[in-house]
């Protein structure tokens, strides 16, 4: 039996987490979880699950939820914030933490996990493109185990040999799909006038707010790119991107005798969660198997650059190096935001993000409070920039 924390439960990869692990009751018992505001799902989530320990990371929110789940849980321990995350990433009692927060938020606990030398099933993309060199040396440090459970990454990580993006076996290039997402046939026009409703409608994957945005504007795929760079040491040169509208092929790794091995299935996160939670076992999705024969056709296509600026920005940021990443996502994380609540148009985002990047001096943080801060001082700057389009 494995004691699993899952960070983010109540969002849409952490209730997928929990619909894998319901299939498993013999194999794992769901210990610890985290919720940013939600303090009625958190606390649904506890009266099923029993955990030792429940976190809001909200801190104003402390007082209803400890009310909310004792009622739902006697023997859950409730903790706050951003101490709280970190104390339960690192509890001994824990085997397998899931980081599934979304953005920077994630960083820390992420980072508690890989010293702590858990397993760790990683969602929180931003976590790598932020401290990517932090947390994988952490990690190795701490004999911690990293799975990927981004699909693209989770594929890449399924064709490579043991998992390694290594050279003298043969590894080229590194390739990950990308859908296109809802505008992949939209004019720049149409683009730029897109509504919140319009960018949230992807094509083929349901998911969370923020990532649906980044889906939209490409910009998911340059942090992902930057993610696999971190996560298999491959410069930009060797991370391509490949447009395809059915995302079925999820990442291609190509080896130097022409072989290409891709990684298939249907476009539901439970394959590759189930993959790295049973790892090095294979066990039950309960996802859709593809019906292989009934699938007409499988396309692929360069990406189109200049209706969608935001995946060169990711790779710029990437060839820059040091602390431009952090900015980027940064920039992005304010710029989606503003997005969402209505204050600026869609096609403002890659433009907010450019000007962020461009003012703001690449430095090397060479510490975790170095990252935060550089995190800090780029949202400060975006905050900044957006101030022209409020009313
Ligand atoms: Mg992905």
């Amino acid at each position: 039996m494995r004691a699993v924390c899952i960070q983010g439960v109540t969002g849409s990869i952490g209730r997928q987490t929990l619909a894998v692990i319901d299939l498993h009751p013999q194999r794992f018992k769901v210990d610890a979880v985290s919720a940013h505001r939600d303090v009625v799902g958190l606390a649904e989530i506890c009266a099923r699950y029993q955990p030792r320990w429940a976190v809001i990371a909200d801190s104003q929110r402390y007082a209803d939820a400890k009310a909310a789940i004792a009622k739902a849980s006697a023997q859950t321990t409730v903790l706050a914030g951003a101490g709280g995350l970190c104390e339960i990433a690192a509890q001994p009692a824990i085997d397998i933490v899931v980081a599934a927060i979304v953005g920077a938020a994630g960083l820390a606990s992420t980072m508690a996990a890989a010293e702590a030398g858990k397993t760790l099933l990683l969602a929180n993309k931003e976590a790598l493109v932020m401290a990517g060199d932090l947390v994988t040396a952490a990690a190795t440090a701490a004999g911690a185990t990293l799975l990927p459970i981004d699909s693209e990454h989770n594929g890449l990580y399924q064709c490579l040999p043991d998992g390694i993006a290594d050279p003298d076996r043969g590894v080229d290039k590194l390739w990950l799909t990308a859908s296109g997402g809802p505008f992949l046939r939209w004019s720049a026009e149409q683009i730029n006038q897109a509504t919140v409703a319009q960018a949230v409608a992807h094509p083929n994957w349901q998911m969370g707010r923020k990532i649906s945005v980044d889906s939209a504007t490409l910009m998911n795929k340059g942090l992902e790119v930057i993610e696999a760079q971190r996560l298999f040491g491959f410069d930009a040169d060797r991370v391509g991107v490949l447009v395809h509208p059915q995302s079925i092929v999820h990442a291609l790794v190509e080896y130097r005798d022409g072989s290409f091995l891709a990684h298939l299935g249907a476009p539901d996160m439970r394959t590759p969660i189930a993959h790295a939670l049973g790892w090095p076992e294979r066990i039950d999705s309960a996802a859709r198997h593809l019906d292989l024969a009934s699938l007409s056709q499988l396309q692929f296509e360069s990406p189109d650059h200049e209706r969608f600026p935001c995946l060169n920005l990711a790779y710029q940021a990437l060839r820059a190096g040091g602390s431009a990443p952090i900015t980027l996502n940064a920039a992005n994380e304010v710029a989606v935001e503003a997005f969402l609540n209505g204050v600026i148009g869609f096609g403002h985002i890659a433009g907010l993000v450019a000007e962020t990047l461009s003012q703001l001096p690449v430095s090397s943080p060479e510490s975790l409070d170095g990252v935060i801060a550089l995190d800090q001082q780029s949202r400060a700057l975006t905050e900044e920039l957006l101030a022209r389009y409020r009313a």
